[in-house]
């Protein structure tokens, strides 16, 4: 019923958006008609699933230096690839942009994005945060990692994502639920670097190993060690990061209380995954979405989602801030992020199967 009633109120943003847009599109046409040359658009329109403050400020800097307005559009990557794929050719969206690279592979799969050259880009983006074929480009890097109780539990018992499927965790493990893309991405990279069945079993014994039921975002199952429900769990560092930086008090000691652990640092690595951009496939401002995506690579760009939000930079010239450099450098899992996409659905299927909630 809920998801009705958001489709509903998404149809109807989405109508009046268009028709907004279509004025616009026109004004500009009649414009270029009459005097044959192009106008400069001086427009931008977001999609984005990112719920962050640095995202606005960043916008709000962009528009100061460029002078191009940044409308934004705000929803789940789903409901953002459906209207995309409603609009179509009619669509004002010129930037698609998501917490996750699987989501971007869906939406290329899907024919919605379109490939850039842009020689800035691929000096600021190292070529695995990146799509081979340039449709979607990483903009802030994050680590999937295990944080454990520092009194309780010893680092080396749970060195790998596949430890926390053992019995010795048994009635420990805190970790969100399987509709969060985060886990979903984890999920489809455990079965990329194993296979369906061993991923089934992996996640049939996470659930027997749960704590609790899944409830909350990352940061809550930080505090539900620090309130003694369970002593590890599955955050994105950046989450942490904030919890350690943040001006209440409560959340500092919480987060003070768990230790990082970067699981997997033996074999692949690290689970990571990208915040990242792309150009759709319509973008009737295609030159000022470029420049957008640019701008956000920007050494300042980055510093900004860095200091902000504390997500890892994907540019590799930046420098990093106390909390990160205190967690230090770690061995990041090489698995191709389109692969995530790829395996998505069937990670779904899969929690499904073994009722991870
Ligand atoms: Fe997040």
């Amino acid at each position: 019923m809920n998801r009705i009633f958001a489709s509903i109120i998404l149809l109807f943003i989405s109508l009046s958006f268009f028709a907004c847009n279509d004025k616009k599109k026109e004004n500009t046409e009649t414009t270029s008609d009459s005097t044959a040359i192009v106008e400069e658009s001086k427009e931008i329109n977001i999609y984005s699933q990112r719920h962050y403050e640095s995202d606005k400020n960043l916008f709000a800097e962009f528009e100061k230096q460029t002078g191009i307005k940044v409308n934004v559009v705000k929803a789940s990557a789903d409901e953002l690839i459906n209207k995309l794929e409603m609009e179509g050719q009619n669509s004002p969206a010129d930037v698609l942009i998501t917490v996750d690279a699987g989501r971007l592979h869906r939406a290329k799969s899907k024919g919605l994005l379109q490939p850039i050259e842009s020689n800035i880009l691929f000096e600021n983006i190292p070529a695995h945060l990146r799509d081979a074929e340039n449709q979607w480009f990483g903009i802030t890097k994050r680590a999937r990692v295990i944080v454990y109780d520092k009194e309780k539990e010893k680092p080396e018992n749970f060195a790998t994502y596949e430890s926390l499927a053992d019995a010795k965790a048994k009635g420990k493990l805190l970790i969100r639920s399987s509709e969060n893309v985060y886990n979903q991405s984890l999920m489809a990279s455990i079965i990329a670097n194993s296979d369906e069945e061993t991923a089934r079993k992996w996640a049939t014994n996470i659930v027997e190993n749960m704590a609790r039921k899944p409830k909350g975002g990352d940061r809550d199952q930080i505090k539900g060690i620090a309130a003694g429900e369970g002593t590890l769990a599955v955050t994105n560092t950046y989450y942490l990061a904030q919890m350690l930086n943040d001006t209440d008090e409560e959340n500092v000691k919480a987060a003070q209380k768990v230790a990082v652990i970067f699981p997997n640092q033996d074999g692949r690595g690290t689970h990571i995954n990208i915040s990242g951009a792309a150009v759709t496939k319509h973008s009737p401002n295609k030159e000022n979405a470029i420049k957008l995506i640019e701008f956000l690579t920007s050494k300042e760009s980055q510093e900004v989602y860095m200091n902000q939000e504390m997500e890892y930079p994907v540019r590799t010239d930046i420098e990093m801030i106390q909390t990160l450099k205190n967690w230090g450098t770690f061995k990041e899992d090489t698995l191709n992020l389109s692969k995530l996409g790829e395996n998505q659905e069937k990670a779904v299927i899969i929690f499904d199967e073994v009722k991870w909630k």
